[in-house]
């Protein structure tokens, strides 16, 4: 079954009293990620590298799943949406055009004696200010900000712009100048009529595009929540300019919040922020950020945004190629209008894992589960061997989890009692596990334990299969 909108979820149906998060403190889900293998610091042996992470073991199967979710959400079940894998290096006049040479950039301050810098707007007792006081000259000196580490005074606000440089080929000169990119939206604006040629689509239509990002973040921080290499999940929506754009924005929005929530997150932890006039971006006609409460306050996760024919008339005046559309039904010639929604591969993964955990008393002894969705769980199965010392079990256990692992992630594992493996499990958010006992010799027969509600089960080998399969299934959105 797909994801279907439910027109009730509106701007008036988000929580109006503030949510309590799903972990009061952040290190808890920082140290089990690292313990458990989800998150590592980059190049750690090295001292790390500030705003870089690297998934581990579990980490790439939680995110590789998260970008699974949504492709199949955007694209595999839709058929006006089509996908799309553009270079991370494009020509530098993409960035001038869009706009990001000239203004992709956050008001930076530098703290007078010690030399941190900071971004201006994440400073304490500038939460009520509005992007126009902000920009404002002498905001530092009128609000009497200080450096937050030593309170020295801190410079006038100057715009830093956000984009990794580089060069392209072997000069290293200003003509060479290419840029990582910030978004992954502009290979779809310069690459939308070749897409549309080549699937044949008809406005509107959707090209969806996930991969890298990368900016220089002045603030990063908040483990994965802001990092300066990241991964975005994009749909750029080309519509009927106006109308068009109303319906797909009043289609995607509730459709976007129902998906974090049929993988699992909180509804109560969910909200749409609209931003006000002057908070929009310059290209953007309205914009609604899908925020959750994390440990740190309301975030943003995704934005949804309506940004007229900005994108497409910029880069067909630079460019001079017509990417204009001629509608056979009407007669009529436009250039379409975009609709976005931009969400973060890291934030999404990150969102799922923390509202997923939780700590309970089992039989006077603290479980920690990570309830994560089964489609979203590294592992679906794991397999374990009541006894490591036999052989028989041991194959057996090795023969059912090389079956299983040719249609989903299935882990063996026997370097512990059965308790503390099921425990294991449980904090990895493994939703069954397959016990080989003893009397599975005989009865050919396995134990399945359930992860939420620890009940057992025996199930024949033969079975597993499609006992997990139909699971699997059932739980899909
Ligand atoms: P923010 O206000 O948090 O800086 P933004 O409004 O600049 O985000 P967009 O440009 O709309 O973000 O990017 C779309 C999505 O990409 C964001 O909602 C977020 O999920 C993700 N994203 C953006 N910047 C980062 C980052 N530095 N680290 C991780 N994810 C990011």
């Amino acid at each position: 079954m797909s994801i279907t909108a439910d027109p009730s979820i509106t701007l008036a149906g988000t929580p109006s009293v503030d949510a309590t998060p799903a972990v009061a403190d952040l290190d808890v889900i920082v140290s089990l990620a690292k313990r458990r293998g989800f998150v590592f610091p980059s190049s750690e042996i090295y001292g790390g590298i500030n705003a870089v992470w690297d998934y581990g073991p579990l980490g790439v199967e939680l995110k590789n799943n998260v970008k699974r979710a949504w492709w199949r959400s955007i694209v595999q079940e839709r058929n006006d949406v089509v996908g799309l894998d553009a270079g991370i290096l494009m020509h530098p006049q993409v960035w001038r055009t869009s706009g990001h040479v000239g203004s992709f950039s956050d008001p930076l301050v530098e703290c007078t004696a010690c030399k941190r810098r900071y971004r201006l707007d994440e400073l304490p007792g500038t939460d009520s200010l509005t992007p126009l006081q902000l920009a404002e000259a002498d905001v530092v000196t009128r609000l009497g900000l200080v450096c937050p580490d030593c309170e020295g005074s801190l410079t006038a606000p100057r715009r830093f712009n956000l984009m990794f440089k580089t060069f392209m080929g072997p000069v290293e000169e200003d003509a060479a100048v290419i840029y990582l990119r910030p978004e992954t939206a502009q290979g779809a604006y310069v690459q939308h009529k070749n897409v549309r040629d080549a699937a044949r689509k008809k406005i509107p239509f959707g090209i969806a595009q996930v991969g890298k990002s990368f900016r220089n973040e002045i603030s990063p921080g908040n483990f994965v929540f802001r990092m300066r290499e990241f991964e975005q999940m994009e749909l750029q929506m080309f519509v009927r300019p106006e109308e068009g754009a109303t319906a797909a924005f009043d289609e995607w929005l509730p459709r976007r919040l129902e998906w974090y929530k049929a993988y699992g997150v909180s509804p109560a932890r969910l909200r749409a922020r609209e931003h006000a006039p002057d908070e929009l971006a310059h290209y953007a006609k309205r914009a609604i950020d899908v925020e959750y409460r994390f440990p740190f306050g309301w975030k943003e996760l995704e934005g949804v945004h309506n940004r007229g024919d900005f994108d497409l008339s910029r880069h067909a005046a630079e460019s001079g190629e017509s990417l204009s559309y001629f509608d056979p039904s009407t007669e009529q010639t436009f250039t379409p209008w975009v609709v976005e929604a931009a969400a973060g591969a890291d934030r999404a993964a990150f969102t799922f894992l923390i509202d997923a955990y939780r700590e309970e008393m089992v039989r006077d002894e603290k479980r920690v589960v990570l309830g994560l969705h089964p489609e979203l769980a590294p592992y679906k199965v794991a397999v374990l061997p009541l006894l490591k010392k036999r052989d028989d079990l041991v194959e057996l256990a090795h023969r059912i989890r090389n079956g299983l692992s040719r249609e989903f992630a299935a882990v063996y594992d026997d370097t512990a009692a059965i308790g503390k493996l099921y425990r294991r499990q449980d904090e990895i958010g493994t939703p069954w596990c397959i016990c080989v006992d003893v009397e599975s010799m005989e009865d050919r027969a396995v134990t399945v334990r359930d992860r939420d509600s620890m009940e057992q089960e025996r199930v024949s080998v033969d079975r597993l299969e499609d006992y997990f399969l139909g699971k699997l299934r059932a739980a899909r959105p």
